[in-house]
């Protein structure tokens, strides 16, 4: 059973209601989840508020011996952590064991060394000498999604920490048991009671009530860009600062000069790892017309190949897909590919695994080709395994293509003409672009995205800065 973790302590939800957690691989619900509202949110806000005067005072190197006290408890508890990433989420367990669970113990790392070379700016001139003073904001909300549950919570709630701030978090309802399972490190490692508080529930309660709440003053948001919006339009009349990463329509845009067998490997992970839920993932394959027919038969049968199944087995490739609800929703969106003309050169269907996930819900890895640039299936974000392929001639012509969503996140150029690259990066519509390679993290350079995918930029100083106020003090001399 997942518990709140309020004021030091686990506790139950103030209604007494809980709803069921499911594993997606057997579609089956094993666990309950508290279905916490506004009454648990204040609790968590009054705890936080009254943790902030001496955690907000205590020197930084204090703040990261928490979390290195953490951090070991999250490297005794590997195996269950990756375990339960894998049993909430469908991911496999080797990707939650190489990915997640490592990513997220990087993140406490990263943020508790850099604090210490953080500094502020100072002004001088003959009339006065200013320095900005940063303090951390009082209590922030964090809200993270489901597809790297424990890597995004912490993504989120480290920077908020590390700088002084007190956080009220909360999951993704589908997958709550490694933010619970760090709450129970939390405790362990003797981290001060309302420092974090985690309140598990539906977004539209539990996650709305942290957002209005008058007491939080930031909130850190990742998930879909219509929750975002909604997020936003509640937060503009407080004045609550902001940073919310959203969803995205990353294009892969494949020249014919590349490095082929490097970019066809890559493709294939930056096309269906996690299952394509990641928001990094690329869904839009530009082909130069040179090689598109060599590139769409050797990447349709790599797809084929992909080991899709038992999210436990150690050779599963993809597992299952995160609820039946958002199955479904890729496999509409397939249907309106083949509606709209597309041809499905592999997948295409719902996969039934032999033995014990044979009721899960799992999607064929799926390739399709023939649709129209600006068609729905190649404008929003479906964010699963299913990328649509698309063939190119120019420059301009990608450009145009690959700009032409709503969303800006990530981009992928392959391209072994070093000018084309630079060309192309600097013209491309999206906060991060990647050139010959994906998804290499540094997590000291801005992480965010243009457009609807997002406004503020996490990583590094970025999220410090965020989670702080800066003040001018000025002193005449
Ligand atoms: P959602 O927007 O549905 O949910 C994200 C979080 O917000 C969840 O914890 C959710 O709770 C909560 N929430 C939902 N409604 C509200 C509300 N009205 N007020 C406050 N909180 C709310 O996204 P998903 O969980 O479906 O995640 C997938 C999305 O996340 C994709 O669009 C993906 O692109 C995006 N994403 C973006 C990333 C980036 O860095 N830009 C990284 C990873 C994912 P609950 O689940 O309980 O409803």
């Amino acid at each position: 059973m997942v518990k709140n973790y309020i004021n030091g302590e686990l506790l139950e939800p103030l209604s007494g209601e809980y709803f069921d957690n499911y594993d997606p691989s057997v579609a089956k619900a094993y666990g309950i989840v508290p279905d916490s509202d506004e009454r648990d949110v204040d609790m968590a806000a009054q705890a936080a508020n009254n943790a902030f005067k001496e955690w907000s005072q205590i020197p930084a190197e204090e703040r990261s011996g928490y979390f290195f006290k953490i951090i070991s408890l999250m490297q005794r508890d590997f195996n269950e952590l990756a375990r339960a990433e894998c049993v909430d989420n469908g991911k496999p367990f080797s990707l939650a064991k190489s990915v997640d669970i490592p990513r997220a113990i990087r993140n406490l790392e990263f943020f508790a060394s850099i604090i210490q070379g953080f500094e502020s700016q100072s002004h001088h001139t003959k009339e006065a000498l200013n320095y900005t003073l940063r303090s951390p904001l009082g209590v922030v909300g964090a809200i993270s999604p489901w597809n790297l549950p424990l890597y995004l919570f912490t993504w989120k709630i480290a920077p908020a920490l590390i700088s002084g701030n007190c956080v009220i978090a909360k999951p993704s309802e589908l997958t709550p048991m490694t933010a619970y399972l760090f709450s129970e490190l939390c405790i362990e490692a003797g981290l001060p009671k309302g420092v974090l508080n985690v309140i598990h529930g539906y977004g539209s309660k539990a996650g709305r009530a942290i957002v209005n709440h008058p007491d939080v003053k930031a909130i850190t948001f990742t998930g879909g860009t219509k929750t975002g919006r909604e997020i936003a339009s509640s937060a503009s009349g407080t004045f609550k600062k902001l940073s919310l990463e959203l969803g995205g329509k990353n294009p892969v845009i494949v020249f014919h000069d590349c490095d082929y067998e490097k970019m066809l490997a890559t493709t294939l992970l930056s096309s269906f790892r996690n299952q394509g839920e990641i928001c990094l993932c690329g869904s839009r394959i530009f082909v130069h017309k040179d090689i598109y027919e060599k590139f769409k038969k050797d990447f349709t049968e790599n797809t084929k190949k992909l080991k899709v199944g038992d999210p436990l087995e150690p050779d599963t490739d993809q597992g299952a897909i995160v609820s039946k609800e958002h199955m479904e929703k890729i496999l509409s969106y397939i249907e309106l590919a083949e509606k709209d003309g597309g041809r499905i050169l592999c997948g295409g269907k719902r996969f039934t695994p032999e033995g014990r996930c044979r009721e899960g819900w799992f999607v064929e890895p799926t390739v399709i080709e023939g649709l129209p640039y600006d068609c729905k299936v190649n404008q929003e974000e479906i964010f699963g395994p299913v990328v649509t392929l698309i063939p190119f001639e120019t420059e301009e012509e990608v450009l145009n293509m690959a700009n032409s969503t709503d969303y800006g996140l990530a981009s992928v150029i392959w391209t072994e003409n070093l000018s084309r690259a630079h060309r192309v990066a600097s013209q491309i519509q999206s906060g991060i672009v990647w050139v010959n390679c994906w998804m290499i993290r540094d997590l000291r350079t801005p992480f965010g995205g243009v457009k609807s995918s997002g406004i503020g930029r996490e990583g590094g100083y970025e999220a410090i800065r965020f989670f702080t106020e800066a003040k001018n003090i000025c002193i005449k001399i």
